[in-house]
Formats: C-alpha cells, sequence, structure tokens
C-alpha cells in the first residue's frame, strides 16, 4: 500500500493561501474545510509554506489578539517537507513520526498532486489490518 493508493480514495484536492492573508483569514479557512493544515502558494503556484492548527496555537500563545492580524508568513513553516506518491504507507508514518508533523503534501515530478494526514494514513493502514485478518480468516475457514 501506498500514498497513491490513498489519494486515490480521498482525491488530489488542495487548499492552498496565500503567504500574505492574516492568519484569522487562514483560520476561517480551516474551520470551513474541516481541515488541520493549509499550504501557502506564491501566485505562481509554488509552495512557499504550511500552516497548521498548531502555528495558529503558538502565533496566538505568544502575540495575543495580534495574532490574527498577522500573516500567514509570519506564522507557517517554510522548510516543507514532502512525499511523493510512490512512497510506502510505512515510510510516511516514520517520517510523520520522527518531525513530528501530522499533514505531508504530496508530489510527483515536481508536480503538486494531493495532501495528506495522519488521519488518512491510519485509516488506510486500518483497512489494510481489516483485509489481512479477512484474508486469514478466510484462510483458517477454507484449510
Ligand atoms: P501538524 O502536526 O501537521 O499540525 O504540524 C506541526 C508543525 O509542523 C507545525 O509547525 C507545521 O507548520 C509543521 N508542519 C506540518 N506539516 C509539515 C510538513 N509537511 N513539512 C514541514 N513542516 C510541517
Amino acid at each position: 500500500m501506498n500514498v497513491a493508493q490513498i489519494l486515490k480514495h480521498k482525491g488530489r484536492r488542495i487548499v492552498a493561501v496565500r503567504p500574505g492573508e492574516s492568519i484569522a483569514d487562514a483560520a476561517r479557512v480551516l474551520n470551513r474545510e474541516g481541515i488541520g493544515a493549509v499550504l501557502a502558494r506564491d501566485p505562481s503556484g509554488k509552495v512557499v509554506g504550511i500552516m497548521s492548527e498548531r502555528d495558529v496555537v503558538r502565533t496566538l500563545a505568544q502575540q495575543g489578539d495580534r495574532a490574527l492580524g498577522m500573516s500567514v508568513a509570519e506564522c507557517m513553516t517554510r522548510d516543507v517537507v514532502f512525499c511523493s506518491p510512490h512512497d510506502s504507507i510505512d515510510r510516511v508514518m516514520s517520517m510523520m513520526t520522527a518531525r513530528r508533523f501530522r499533514h505531508l503534501p504530496v508530489q510527483d515530478r515536481g508536480e503538486l498532486v494531493g495532501i495528506i494526514s495522519i488521519g488518512d494514513v491510519v485509516k488506510q493502514r486500518i483497512e489494510e489490518t481489516e483485509m489481512e485478518a479477512q484474508a486469514l480468516r478466510q484462510y483458517i475457514a477454507t484449510g
């Protein structure tokens, strides 16, 4: 099982904001879309950062009310880590665990093709485990 299979189920929709948008506007996007992170893309479409709800909480804790009017650029992580559609579920799970983040944009030959969250990865892993258990039950029942 790999990242391409996750994207096949969940689709390739990518929610992004401009780095110049306010944190308050980006937080509204997170809320409206029911997601935990957005990519920041410049007008050419290049990914220049990622902002997750954790960044919003940190900036609010550090800056108070002022945070809401600050820009996404002031709060996002600039050094974005990507995965590939060919990466295995195990590989992306260990990337997320080792680096302590829950989102991975997916890049294929330099092109952004989707984004996965830890929720998508866990869901895929549970489905895999259920299929294996089902196959074992069948094997035992039929000999
Ligand atoms: P998360 O666990 O995804 O909410 O993010 C925790 C922290 O890691 C936040 O500061 C995010 O900006 C950052 N982060 C999340 N995903 C990535 C990623 N793929 N590459 C780099 N930083 C990330």
